[in-house]
């Protein structure tokens, strides 16, 4: 698998949502379309990162537990069965719960996919959304969940912690910290791996979409302080999984991700508080040298603009 970092982030993200699109507007199902493989990378023995290297959605954990497999999120629409099969070769356990970092249809794609009697969880916000009747189906997958479907909507809820299988090797916490990439993306923490999954509060290694425009509750503002939040509130945490990245990343990485992303906003605050225009802080936009690595496009889904117009429209 090829490593050149953002440019191949980014061709996911857009290529994964321009490839859905079609598809969707063809009437074809995405099942149907040759599709690019899951890969499997071991964190422990009992927790594998199902990546997405290409076009498979957000990345999946796999987590083995004494009572069966729990997954965190599902990819994109058509991904159950490639899940399925890969969790198989990791353990005779069928997977017995699935919990969805946030709404969008490239984390939560092949929900409907498993068994019904599998249990479903995922924060408050995200059980709204999904139990939507007038979402389109990009960037929300609603329209899964309606009629017959419901019956896969998430059981279980929270608003702020959740904790499942307390007290052993299996425990798995979820904190929600805030609003940030939607309003509902929450951060799994599988406590023995000493690993976190992020869902897309940290994609990878450029700037974040902010879904602030379909209904999903988005913050630019909000963005920096909802990750400060999970960098000071999660504890003993060394491995993080991300949402797109094709590889797992470090806690120091998700320290830099907020430096980064808090530098951008200090500069387009210093823009409004000396009365310049969103168009002249973009134009003079400079990326701290210790950021080489992470992508910031002048424009686009995950770009200066986009999140400066945001600060500069108090979204
Ligand atoms: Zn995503
Ligand atoms: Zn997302």
């Amino acid at each position: 698998m090829h490593r050149t970092g953002h440019m191949v982030m980014r061709s996911i993200c857009l290529a994964a949502i321009t490839a859905l699109g079609l598809a969707l507007a063809a009437g074809i199902h995405a099942a149907q379309e040759p599709r690019p493989e899951i890969e499997v990378i071991r964190i422990t023995d009992a927790l594998h990162m199902l990546g997405s290297g290409t076009t498979t959605g957000g990345n999946t954990a796999a987590f083995i537990t004494e009572e069966g497999v729990v997954l965190v999120d599902t990819k994109l629409e058509g991904y159950g069965q490639d899940i399925l099969g890969n969790v198989r070769r990791l353990t005779d356990k069928p997977v017995t719960t699935i919990i969805n970092t946030h709404v969008h249809f490239d984390h939560s794609g092949s929900n409907t996919e498993f068994p019904d009697t599998v249990h479903f969880v995922a924060h408050e916000n995200i059980r709204r959304h999904m139990a939507r009747t007038d979402c389109q189906p990009l960037p929300t997958n609603c329209d899964d969940f309606q009629g017959e479907n419901a019956k896969y909507l998430p059981s279980t809820t929270f608003s702020d912690r959740l904790t499942l299988f307390a007290g052993g090797p299996d425990q798995i916490d979820l904190y929600y910290f805030g609003r940030g990439h939607t309003d509902g993306d929450t951060f799994v923490v599988f406590k023995a791996a000493r690993t976190m999954h992020t869902g897309d509060m940290f994609q990878g290694k450029l700037l974040p979409f902010i879904d602030a425009e379909n209904g999903n509750g988005g913050s630019a503002l909000e963005f920096g302080r909802t990750l400060t939040r999970a960098i000071a509130g999660v504890p003993d945490v060394e491995t993080i999984i991300t949402g797109h990245w094709e590889t797992p990343l470090a806690w120091s990485d998700l320290v830099d991700y907020r430096d980064f992303y808090a530098d951008l906003v200090r500069q387009a605050r210093e823009g409004i508080d000396a009365g310049r225009s969103a168009e002249e802080v973009i134009a003079s936009y400079a990326k701290p040298a210790r950021f080489a690595d992470y992508n910031a496009p002048e424009s686009g889904t995950f770009s200066v603009t986009s999140i400066v117009n945001y600060i500069y429209d108090g979204r």
